[in-house]
């Protein structure tokens, strides 16, 4: 197992990729506390355990820094340390050129996509520091790294996170904190689910592998990273999009 042991706190592991990530280090041996505001997350909670492994739901909204103080301390109460942090949680956004950008809609996706990441590794890595260790993916996406018509704040604040991940790596590099970050091609899950299916097409003719990924394919490449198998790798960006920014 890779991750035997280890105590990971996954935030939105309440469906997706998430989700995906749960389960996926729960058989890998992790204990796994899932910070999320959807009760949906009870359900991923209760079917980890249903297979014997070990996992608590915190409810916590990652724009709200008591929340996310709450959760990371919660993980260290309940299992006795934090090893892995996953700052997953993330909405899409309602796209349109920005002449027509509604303020509210901006600031909402930057809260949850942005902020959110950024309180999720400060709360984590106080508590890494005290073990002299630690790992954290932060989920980026291909909208970090190119562009796309009608895309406002779910671009800005992914490729922010992208740098603010590599500054972070950097910072936290002697201090025995790898971080790095997941940028995935567009994945099935919740939500692409209300798009129209000519969107989807557009979308998977995006990816030269011909298909959009699924979370597990995602959430194998999390696992990779915060293993050992990753040991000398930090500030990088892993991407995992069926080939779309390599055109
Ligand atoms: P999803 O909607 O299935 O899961 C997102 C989870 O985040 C949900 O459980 C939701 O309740 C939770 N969440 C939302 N707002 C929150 C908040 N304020 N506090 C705590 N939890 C909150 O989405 P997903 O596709 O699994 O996306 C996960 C991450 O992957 C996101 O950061 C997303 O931007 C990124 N991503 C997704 C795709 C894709 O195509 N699905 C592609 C690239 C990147």
């Amino acid at each position: 197992m890779l991750l035997l042991n280890k105590v990971a706190v996954i935030t939105g592991g309440g469906s997706g990729i998430g989700e995906s990530a749960a389960e996926l280090f729960a058989r890998e041996g992790s204990k796994i506390v899932i910070g999320d505001i959807s009760s949906s997350a009870e359900s991923v909670v209760a079917k980890i355990r249903h297979k014997g492994g070990e996992a608590i739901f915190v409810h916590c909204d990652v724009t709200k820094e008591q929340d996310v103080q709450t959760l990371m301390e919660t993980a260290v109460k309940t299992y006795g340390k934090l090893d892995i942090l996953v700052a997953n949680a993330g909405i899409p956004e309602k796209k349109g050129p920005v002449h027509e950008l509604d303020l509210q809609d901006w600031q909402r996706v930057i809260d949850i996509d942005l902020t959110g990441v950024v309180l999720s590794n400060k709360y984590a890595i106080i508590q890494m520091l005290k073990n002299g260790s630690g790992v954290i993916v932060n989920m980026g996406s291909v909208l970090a790294h190119v562009g796309q018509i009608n895309s406002t704040a779910y671009s800005a604040s992914k490729a922010a996170v992208v740098n603010f991940s590599r500054s972070q790596a950097i910072t936290y590099a002697p201090k025995g904190i790898r971080i790095n970050c997941v940028s995935p091609g567009y994945v099935n899950t919740s939500l692409l689910e209300k798009l129209p299916p000519e969107i989807t097409h557009q979308m998977i003719e995006k990816h030269p592998i011909g298909r959009l990924a699924e979370p597990s394919e995602i959430a194998d490449a999390i696992l990779f990273l915060v293993s050992e198998k990753a040991s000398f790798i930090t500030g990088t960006v892993l991407h995992v999009d069926g080939g779309y920014t390599a055109i």
